[in-house]
């Protein structure tokens, strides 16, 4: 992922973008994310932190205004390579519909200046489910015209206990479960980020929180009659997060990219999955990993997976520290 730079002669750039293999509606494409850099979560701000995991205070520009909010994504458009690029993800450090974070207007101008993109098919956003609202989606459907618009929300995990007590999200699955009926009413697909291994997981217990996550998903969304995509995020340590303080005194133990493969080969066929490899630059000491001899072919047969949705490479892969890691997740060492 690109570097997290804030001031470039005058302009403010966004905290993070990245340019990634991804599949759109059943055709291979490109993404592009771009988290633009704001004054941050309300929600974190007013609750302790926020999410246990979510270490985005560290990018946030409090007293930013709309203008240093357009002033990055009109960097991003005239600065990154966007020749092929299929689809936009544009994020921002909480709620993309939370007007304290960024004002309507300013909302409005970000869309309409990605509706100007040519070549872009796919569009999404992420907020909060409490600052969405019918007449906010519809307005971004009108803006971005004949492009599929996704909403993306952080479920995190389907379980109650994993995703409030563990995460601290603050999201009931009620409150899920209305934001899929106003999409739609609106229609608008649905995005859920859900994580791989939170905090006090192990990992087959994270495998089977994930699989039932993606489950749930699929079932919630079948049930509304909305297309529903899947971001798996395997978990990454991010600085000054209480996830942070339980991996540095030794309690927390990264996932394993073959958790990462069996998840996809476990739910692949319940809807349409995707696997985030988003690292907010961390180094590879905080990031999901495997070993040396297989650590990047795993993560370019996620991507090719991402790209292709064909799990048969992913089948066929092995390495000899396959059988150690299985051994460990038998034994609950991991
Ligand atoms: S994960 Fe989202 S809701 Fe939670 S603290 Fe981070 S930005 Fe806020
Ligand atoms: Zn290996």
């Amino acid at each position: 992922m690109a570097k997290s730079n804030p001031l470039i002669q005058g302009r403010t750039r966004p905290a993070f973008h990245r340019l990634s293999p991804v599949n759109i509606n059943g055709a291979p494409g490109q993404r592009l994310m771009i988290v633009l850099r704001t004054q941050g979560c309300e929600y974190a701000a007013k609750n302790d932190g926020g999410c246990t995991v979510c270490g985005f205070a560290n990018h946030a520009a409090p007293g930013i205004g709309g203008q240093g909010i357009l002033d990055q994504l009109a960097w991003a458009l005239e600065e990154l390579p966007l020749t092929g690029v299929d689809e936009i993800d544009l994020l921002t450090l909480g709620s993309f519909l939370n007007e304290n974070e960024i004002a309507a207007p300013v909302r409005a101008e970000l869309l309409g200046m990605i509706a100007g993109l040519g070549g872009v098919r796919r569009v999404s956003f992420e907020s909060r489910s409490e600052y969405v609202t019918d007449a906010k989606l519809l307005q971004s459907r009108r803006i971005l015209g004949e492009r599929t618009v996704e909403f993306g929300i952080g479920l995190e995990s389907a379980d109650d206990h994993v995703r409030n007590r563990i995460i601290r999200k603050g999201l009931s699955r009620d409150a899920f479960e209305r934001v899929v009926a106003t999409l739609a009413r609106t229609g608008l697909d649905l995005l859920v980020y859900l994580l791989i291994k939170p905090p006090h997981l192990d990992e087959a217990r994270a495998i089977a929180d994930a699989v039932a996550s993606v489950e749930y998903v699929a079932a919630v969304a079948a049930r509304h009659g909305v297309r529903a995509r899947m971001a798996l995020e395997p978990v990454f340590v991010a600085p000054n997060t209480y996830l942070e303080r339980v991996f540095l005194r030794g309690d927390y133990r990264l996932v394993n990219l073959w958790s990462v493969v069996e998840v996809i080969l476990r739910t692949h066929q319940m809807g349409n999955i995707f696997v985030g490899l988003s690292d907010e630059d961390l180094s590879r000491n905080r990031t999901t990993g495997s070993c040396p001899l297989c650590q990047e072919r795993l993560v370019s047969e996620i991507e090719r997976f991402n790209h292709t949705l064909d799990v048969d490479r992913l089948r066929e892969l092995d390495c000899p520290c396959r059988a150690t890691y299985l051994e460990d997740r038998e034994s609950g060492r991991i």
